[in-house]
């Protein structure tokens, strides 16, 4: 009997004295105390009745004991549901009872308002960044030998709720093969082994952090600088120790932002990879002169993993996601239905192992975007070039249609982010009278610089055509992020909403 995703990722290091994680303040801790670890954790979620295909929800800080709970669900025949630690009780609430968890662990701090997201009956235990609470004080009292609950490919392993990008996020069911063949793929396609040293500052409530680089780095037999969160002095600090850094591009602009973060801290680097939302490719120029590094991007989601990738070898181009991963089919669907000629947009739709199983209780949403032919349609817009790279052109539900016309806002936000004073750019349609949508650029500026408004307006007028233009400008200091770097576009325009009424 056998437990796919536990039995080829953290089984085999039982015993193994290497380095896993190693901390900010350079404890290290080995394979075998988490391998042990999770056996005593996944003893007391059987004692505590979770059951095979229950979920475990966790809403807690990062640290070695919550990796430890998520390889123990798995172990355990359980589901792993981690949820982003900004969440608010109302929201948990709104998680805990959409995924009826058998257990959930949450911060100490949280406890006292258990009330507000936990149903009367339901299991509550807590877990400490420090490692403390009522989870690691019941698990002392187990046995760390324990057989893995047999798992097929196909059963649960995860569901993760998406970013909430662009409307209320959704539970994506992923398998034991969806989860282990994308980082077998990515360890392979990657280069990863057992000398690695990955710097992790990533959240891991999110499928970059915990499946991307977690799980790849388990397979790989490597260690990780497990950092809380990215505090850029202490990156650049820890730097010289790594061999590789997974991140979002905020990670680069913040690094580049740093006049001692420089090529002799990164010598020993082998790879920079970006993901969860669209690198500039000014930054990617930006690094490579300062670092003599070109970040290798790629491109995935929650429901899918990773989906394309630039290449380790061969040309890493800016402003692209690369090509297809081996073993992930990519096609750009046009609005016919049919697939586009090449160089043209249209949606991208993706099939393979790494796609994932549906949306959690949701059967229509998962009907209407995955077929029964295991097309998945992303919803994000892109084209693919004549040597094959695939570029994101930006998502569908940002789509503007003003006066019967379609503008990605890609196009324009490239051509705004070479201004003067501008440090980057959002594009947003917001509702108009006449033309059913009026584009809008909302303008960050860049460090002590003033844009103009009327400037860049002026400055797009013999550059695109009139429908596309800009119909205001607003300038401001940033652009409101999340924790994955991702712009809020539906924040703006929300924001913005009133702005031609
Ligand atoms: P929701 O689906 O709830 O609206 P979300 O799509 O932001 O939220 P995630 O699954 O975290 O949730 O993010 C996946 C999305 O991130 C992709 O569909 C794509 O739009 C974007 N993304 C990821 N990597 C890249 C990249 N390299 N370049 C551009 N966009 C990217
Ligand atoms: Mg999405």
């Amino acid at each position: 009997m056998t437990n796919t995703l536990f039995d080829a990722s953290m089984g085999p290091h039982e015993g193994s004295t290497r380095d896993f994680l190693i901390l900010g303040d350079g404890k290290r801790i080995s394979y075998d105390e988490i391998h042990r670890l999770s056996g005593r954790l996944a003893n007391l979620l059987q004692a505590e009745e979770v059951k095979p295909g229950d979920r475990v929800a966790a809403q807690v800080e990062k640290s070695p004991e919550a990796l430890a709970l998520y390889l123990a669900t798995v172990r355990a025949g359980g589901v792993f549901l981690p949820l982003n630690t900004a969440y608010t009780p109302a929201e948990i609430a709104y998680f805990v009872g959409d995924a009826e968890p058998a257990l959930v662990v949450c911060d100490p701090a949280r406890e006292a308002k258990r009330a507000d997201f936990m149903p009367a009956d339901g299991k509550l235990m807590t877990l400490g960044a420090d490692g403390r609470g009522s989870l690691m004080e019941a698990a002392a009292a187990h046995d760390e030998a324990h057989d893995p609950v047999a798992r097929e490919g196909g059963d649960l392993a995860a569901i993760l709720y998406t970013s909430g990008t662009t409307g209320r996020s959704k539970g994506a069911m992923l398998s034991h093969d969806n989860l282990l063949s994308n980082a077998r793929t990515l360890k392979d396609a990657w280069r990863f082994t057992s000398d690695d040293v990955l710097l992790h500052a990533l959240p891991i409530f999110h499928t970059h952090g915990l499946f991307v680089a977690s799980n790849v780095m388990i397979l790989s037999g490597g260690a990780m600088i497990w950092l809380p969160k990215f505090d850029a002095a202490q990156v650049v600090g820890l730097l010289p120790q790594a061999t590789t850094m997974m991140g979002v591009p905020t990670f680069y602009t913040r690094l580049l932002d740093r006049p001692d973060f420089d090529r002799e801290l990164v010598r020993d680097m082998r790879l920079f990879t970006s993901g969860s939302a669209p690198l500039l490719a000014e930054t990617h120029r930006a690094f490579e002169d300062r670092t003599g590094h070109r970040i290798l991007e790629r491109y995935g989601m929650t429901e899918t993993n990773m989906n394309t990738s630039n290449p380790y070898d061969g040309e890493r181009r800016a402003g692209t996601v690369g090509f297809p991963l081996p073993g992930v089919e990519l096609r750009i669907i046009g609005e016919d239905g049919a697939e586009v000629p090449q160089g043209e947009i249209g949606q991208i739709e993706v099939r393979g192992g790494n796609v994932f199983q549906g949306y959690w209780r949701m059967p229509e949403k998962t009907a209407e975007e995955l077929g029964a032919d295991g097309w998945f349609k992303t919803g994000d817009l892109g084209m693919i070039d004549a040597d094959g790279y695939v570029t994101i052109v930006g998502r569908g539900k940002d789509l503007i249609i003003s006066g019967g016309f379609n503008i990605y806002p890609k196009e324009v936000e490239l051509l705004i982010d070479e201004m003067p004073g501008v440090l980057e750019s959002a594009v947003i349609g917001v509702p108009h009278p006449d033309f059913g949508e009026g584009v809008v650029a909302v303008v960050a500026r860049a460090k002590d610089a003033e844009p103009d408004p009327q400037g860049i307006i002026d400055g797009l007028a013999d550059r695109l055509a009139r429908f596309k233009q800009p119909k205001k400008v607003i300038v401001v200091d940033e652009l409101p992020r999340n924790t994955m770097g991702k712009v809020q576009k539906a924040a703006l325009q929300a924001e913005h909403e009133a702005l031609f009424k």
